[in-house]
């Protein structure tokens, strides 16, 4: 197991924009075209509100990146981290026309990459006002750059990890009989944002059958005694980085065949942490856990793939899937989640993890049994 080293580098530091643009000249784009989203805040630290008005980080191979912002905007634009990094700030007025603008300043260009969540709208305004360019997603450069996460974004996810444990550590407390999910998450939903995070990303309260549904999120069922409760929840920290931990409890002594599985599980997911190390494929790391459930004869009620990589998004690369040969490096971070769901309960136990020199570094460290309440 590795350990998170301190490091005063700034989490989202100012040479960041200019090695994005290599990446995306060396990937034979022309331009980059980044709207808000994780995209436009993991090269600027800006978290623009993502609006009907164009907000629009232009990075051209050659000549100077320059930040477009509606006027009223601009001073949310010039407070932001993306305030400091010496791009020209270019507001534009409600009468202009901003997609012209960026057109006009970039001028010819044969390539660009938009931002993977860029709106289709906005998408479609760009083809229009640049009809010359082939448009790609920028996904595929800035992926390979966010995927390989800093000391400073290892810290982040983290501190995360620290928080949503302080969450599950007071679930226990929360679940009882006679409750319902609806009532248990909102309470969870609050701790969430009481232990740091700025803003709630999901509430997943699956109890007895619910629990083996993957992504039921909550309902007015009543939790009754001797049932599992699936707990699955995860946020965003002010720093842009996320959560996410699932944890099974049970209230009460839960259901015969339970427990046999979810030691399964158990070793299962042990099995797919101790796999993590720099060069092995993300495929190897899904088959550890899945070989184990399989041979035990539970395989068909694992059906989703083992985990997937975080950071500024819940959900991005690497995904520790079949089919995936891609090697785990150093700073990768992601989810190792397999689950069991052979109805009418299921369980899933569920880290982020990242891939160190020594090995797998866990940021979840909540009790993974199955905690009796
Ligand atoms: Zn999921
Ligand atoms: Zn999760
Ligand atoms: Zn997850």
């Amino acid at each position: 197991m590795g350990s998170v080293t301190t490091d005063l580098s700034p989490l989202y530091p100012a040479d960041r924009l200019a090695r994005v643009r290599d990446a995306a000249t060396a990937a034979g784009l022309d331009a980059l075209l980044l709207t808000p989203g994780p995209d436009l805040r993991y090269v600027t630290g800006y978290d623009a509100k993502q609006l009907e008005r164009l907000t629009c980080l232009v990075v051209p191979a050659a000549g100077e990146p320059f930040l477009v912002v509606p006027r009223l905007e601009l001073p949310a634009a010039q407070a932001s981290p993306a305030g400091n990094l010496g791009v020209e700030l270019v507001a534009w007025d409600e009468t202009d026309d901003p997609y012209a603008l960026v057109a006009g300043r970039l001028g010819t260009v044969g390539r660009v990459g938009l931002a993977d969540r860029m709106w289709a709208v906005m998408a479609l305004r760009f083809r229009a006002a640049i009809p010359g360019a082939e448009q790609v997603a920028a996904g595929g450069v800035l992926g390979e750059l966010r995927m390989r996460k800093s000391v400073a974004e290892v810290q982040a996810l983290a501190e995360a990890g620290a928080a949503i444990d302080r969450v599950h550590a007071a679930v226990p407390g929360l679940l009882r009989a006679g409750r319902t999910e609806q009532q248990v998450g909102d309470d969870i939903a609050r701790l969430i944002v009481a232990e740091g995070h700025a803003q709630v990303d999901f509430v997943i309260v699956g109890s007895g059958p619910n629990g083996a549904s993957p992504h039921h999120e909550l309902s007015d069922r009543v939790i009754q005694q001797g049932e599992t409760v699936v707990v699955d929840i995860g946020g965003t920290m002010p720093s842009g980085y996320c959560s996410d931990c699932t944890r099974t409890y049970a209230v009460g002594e839960p259901p015969s065949g339970v427990q046999e599985y979810f030691d399964v599980l158990y070793r299962a997911q042990e099995a797919a942490c101790a796999a993590v190390k720099p060069g092995v494929t993300s495929e190897e790391v899904d088959a550890a856990a899945r070989d184990i459930i399989t041979a035990a004869g539970y395989g068909e009620f694992f059906f989703h793939r083992t985990g997937h990589g975080i950071g500024l998004e819940s959900h991005e690369e690497p995904y520790i899937v079949s089919g995936s040969t891609r090697p785990l490096e150093p700073g990768m971070a992601f989810s190792v989640e397999p689950g069991i769901y052979p109805g009418p309960s299921g369980a899933r136990i569920e880290d982020i993890l990242i891939c160190t020199d020594q090995g797998g570094l866990r940021v979840n460290n909540a009790p993974r049994e199955l905690v009796r309440v």
